[in-house]
């Protein structure tokens, strides 16, 4: 076979996915509908799959021998945030390094039973100075989620515990809507701690409870905790409730409205919000170094009827699940936004320096060879962007003779290491959509996509939120056309890709202090400024407005 042929056949190779057990399956669906395949064990190499998603942290082995066209889901040691006792002593520690001010979002935390003393400590004097409207608290296994082994309580004789547990202030005065408890379920991605980068997702879950709020029943779980994993199994899940309609979610987009109805200051609430997020995550860095890794995160956050976010915990693995048709709307697209933010082309763009060096070599370098020895060169999710420069039509040939030299033979296409060289013009968007069935829906998304391709890479241009940036003139100069590249020092990460926002960084100052090696003190300061313009007359504002809603 003449070898522009096989670069013909190789072409419009789809990306490949791979999933571990238990990955959830609307991720396979997703990945299928943008024409990707599933990588095969048996017929494909290790290193032929794009992007690899597991539900469980990878070896380090996986993070030391990744290739600059892949991506993992998770970071290393990002459980330093997802574990409730974790991000407890994450969060005191920074509250005793920058103050109480900026990191009271979290209700006071208690880790048992080595922190008995301090909580009963704690427990008597809010008993002396309350009297007998003493505080509700909140007990959680550190090891267990979706609601399962919690305990709410105001007197210590009912709290008991067989394993490690967090006992946190309860928030007794949430913002109800109709009666109803509800907390908001917000998408975090991560595209590197290093220097971190940040997007939250506008669009996410509401969750409710699915019977009244009373703190007269505090072991009603279906009142007190806005699980859907509890709440789909409540007597009024399937029920039309006043206000809420049938189910328990609603998508961010719905409570917008609705807040906006009754006056409710939605911009600042989100601004707060943000500052959690970014607040959180400085508090575990630094993280290991990895390379082309990004981390989905769920962070729950309570509200209360002083509109007062609080964050109750971080998850790892937010649900994927499609319980409803909310989750549908929200989960599918968020998977959408994802691949999109995880950004392909600069895959393509290193494979079609692979296509220029092979050819000019006349002859495949195996990936392994061509990879290996780019990992050894870059770090970060920038890894790409130098190895496509080192692997470029002049260096390929080094790494060809090198290749030579070290399996004494001449590096030819086997099945299995010449695969999917695409053409220089390709970009792996045009390539997911050549491989995409068509469909009405997706023929209106390709309609969008040609849009949006117009208009440069993915921004979506709508004009509605655009608010919600902490800094939006900070976002205003000088975009890349890409999320981050560590290599190029000039380069600062889009602003938005999809429904993802960038909140960090959020100003020079802060991607100055965020490029080598975190330095948190200075993006403390940052957020200090912001803050303080940020809280001022609007916050009376909202506060003016509390009653309408809450007494809906
Ligand atoms: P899990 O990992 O088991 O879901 P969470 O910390 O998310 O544990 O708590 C489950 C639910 O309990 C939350 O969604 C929220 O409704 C409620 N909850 C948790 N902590 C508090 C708190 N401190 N104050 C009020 N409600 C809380």
């Amino acid at each position: 076979m003449m070898a522009d042929d096989y670069d013909t056949r190789e072409i419009w190779r789809p990306l490949v996915f791979r999933l571990h057990e238990n990955a959830p399956a609307v991720v396979r669906e997703v990945l299928l509908e943008r024409g990707w395949t599933e990588f095969d064990k048996e017929e494909q190499d290790d290193a032929d799959w794009n992007l690899y998603w597991r539900n469980s942290p990878f070896r380090m082995t996986d993070h030391h021998s990744i290739k600059p066209w892949q991506r993992l889901n998770h970071y290393p040691e990002a459980v330093r945030i997802t574990r409730k006792d974790y991000l407890a002593r994450h969060l005191k520690r920074m509250r005793g390094s920058y103050g109480s001010a900026l990191y009271e979002f979290s209700p006071v935390a208690f880790i048992m039973p080595n922190d008995y003393i301090k909580f009963i400590s704690e427990y008597s004097k809010e008993r002396q100075s309350r009297g007998r409207r003493s505080s509700y608290w909140i007990c959680k296994p550190v090891g267990l989620s979706r609601g399962r082994g919690i305990l709410i309580f105001q007197d210590i004789k009912d709290l008991v515990y067989d394993c490690t547990v967090i006992v946190q202030k309860y928030i007794s005065n949430p913002l109800l809507i109709s009666g109803y408890k509800l907390d908001l379920r917000l998408y975090v991605c991560v595209t590197s701690f290093c220097p971190l980068t940040i997007y939250t997702y506008e669009e996410g879950l509401v969750r409710f409870a699915t019977e009244k709020f009373d703190l007269g029943s505090l072991d009603n779980v279906y009142a007190h905790l806005t699980n859907t994993s509890i709440n789909k199994y409540g007597a009024s899940y399937e029920k039309y409730k006043e206000g809420i309609g049938c189910g328990s979610k609603w998508t961010f987009s719905k409570f917008r409205s609705y807040l906006r109805i009754f006056g409710v200051d939605d911009m600042l609430l989100w601004q707060k919000i943000n500052n959690i997020v970014i607040l959180t995550l400085l508090a575990v860095t630094p993280l290991p170094v990895a390379s082309n890794c990004f981390e989905l995160f769920g962070f729950d956050i309570l509200i209360d009827e002083k509109f007062k976010p609080w964050l109750l915990e971080v998850n790892y693995n937010p649900a994927l699940r499609l319980d409803c048709s909310t989750d549908d709307t929200v989960k599918r697209k968020l998977l959408h936004d994802i691949v999109e933010l995880l950004n392909y082309r600069q895959i393509d763009a290193f494979r079609q320096n692979q296509v220029a060096g092979t050819k000019a070599g006349r002859r495949r370098v195996p990936w392994s060879t061509a990879g290996g020895s780019a990992t050894r060169e870059a770090s970060g999710l920038l890894t790409c962007q130098k190895v496509a420069k080192c692997t470029s039509a002049s260096s390929v040939q080094p790494a060809l003779q090198a290749a030579r030299v070290s399996t004494g033979k001449v590096a030819t296409p086997s099945k299995k290491t010449a695969k999917a060289y695409p053409r220089k013009t390709l970009t792996s968007q045009m390539r997911e959509r050549m491989n995409m069935p068509k469909t009405p829906s997706s023929e209106k998304a390709e309609a969008k996509n040609k849009q949006l391709q117009g208009a440069g890479y993915s921004p979506h241009k709508s004009d509605q939120l655009s608010h919600w940036l902490p800094t939006p003139d900070f976002c205003k100069c000088k975009l890349t056309t890409r999320p981050y590249f560590l290599s190029d020092k000039d380069q600062r990460p889009i602003p938005r890709v999809g429904d993802f926002v960038l909140i960090f960084p959020f100003n020079e100052a802060a991607l100055r202090a965020s490029k080598d090696g975190t330095d948190v003190k200075s993006i403390i300061k940052e957020i200090n400024k912001l803050v303080s313009k940020q809280l001022p007359s609007k916050e009376q504002n909202t506060k003016k407005k509390v009653g309408c809603l809450t007494s809906v």
